[in-house]
């Protein structure tokens, strides 16, 4: 049976590299969320809508197409048919997605697109509310997470990675200040749901966790 696996923690738990590593594996496909609100975030920022004005995100919400596309070079984030992969990578659209994503109605739009890409199962859902909102049903629901500094850690080599010049300390204050929003808002603040199953990654290695995670869903 194609199940429905959720996947949710703060940011730099792990959830991205884990959900991609554990779809891969299991032939199913994997859905990012954090991307939908990135997409959201730059398309806010685009049009110069103000990322708290909840009346222009909803009108926005409804006149843009966020889409999947696997291709040669990966898991491509199309925005109104454009290729924004990278675009939305920068700090500035994370701190854009995480206030964009305060908003009811942009959370409302997002769930329902959730909704329709995972309702038949075969899906790894990787976010923050998913376990909780979006699929409370899910056969099984993961909720990673790992210490602040670990995970500023993990951004930072990630953004280097990439060839943009990044400090450590400010990767990590950047990293707890947006949990701090993420956490402390009125909608969807992260929470882990009762039935899901933490798993701390701090000290642990990508295929440690990957295994703990093919255990759970096969068993
Ligand atoms: O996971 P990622 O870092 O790409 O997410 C960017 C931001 O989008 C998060 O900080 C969070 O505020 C928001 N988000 C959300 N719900 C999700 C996924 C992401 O609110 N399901």
């Amino acid at each position: 049976r194609e199940l429905i696996v959720a996947v949710d923690g703060p940011s730099g738990s792990g959830k991205s590299t884990l959900s991609r590593l554990l779809a891969a594996a299991l032939n199913y496909i994997n859905i990012d969320t954090g991307a939908m609100y990135r997409s959201v975030g730059l398309a806010a920022h685009r049009a110069g809508v103000h990322p708290e004005d909840d009346q222009a995100l909803a009108e926005l919400c409804q006149s843009l197409t966020i889409e999947f596309a696997r291709s040669g070079a990966g898991e491509r984030v199309l925005l109104n048919g454009e290729d924004v992969s990278e675009a939305i990578r920068t700090p500035a659209m994370s701190m854009m997605a995480s206030r964009v994503s305060a908003c009811s109605a942009v959370r409302e739009a997002m769930g329902e697109l959730q909704k329709s890409m995972g309702e038949k199962g075969g899906v790894v859902l990787e976010g923050r509310d998913i376990g909780t909102v979006v699929f409370p049903n899910a056969e099984v629901k993961f909720f990673l997470l790992a210490s602040a500094a670990e995970r500023g850690r993990r951004r930072f080599e990630e953004l280097r990675a990439k060839g943009l010049q990044v400090d450590l300390q400010q990767t990590i204050a950047e990293v707890e200040e947006r949990d701090a929003a993420d956490s402390n808002r009125q909608h969807a603040p992260l929470v882990q749901a009762d039935d899901a199953l933490a798993i701390d990654t701090t000290s642990m290695t990508i295929e440690q966790v990957l295994q703990e995670m093919l255990r759970i869903v096969n068993s």
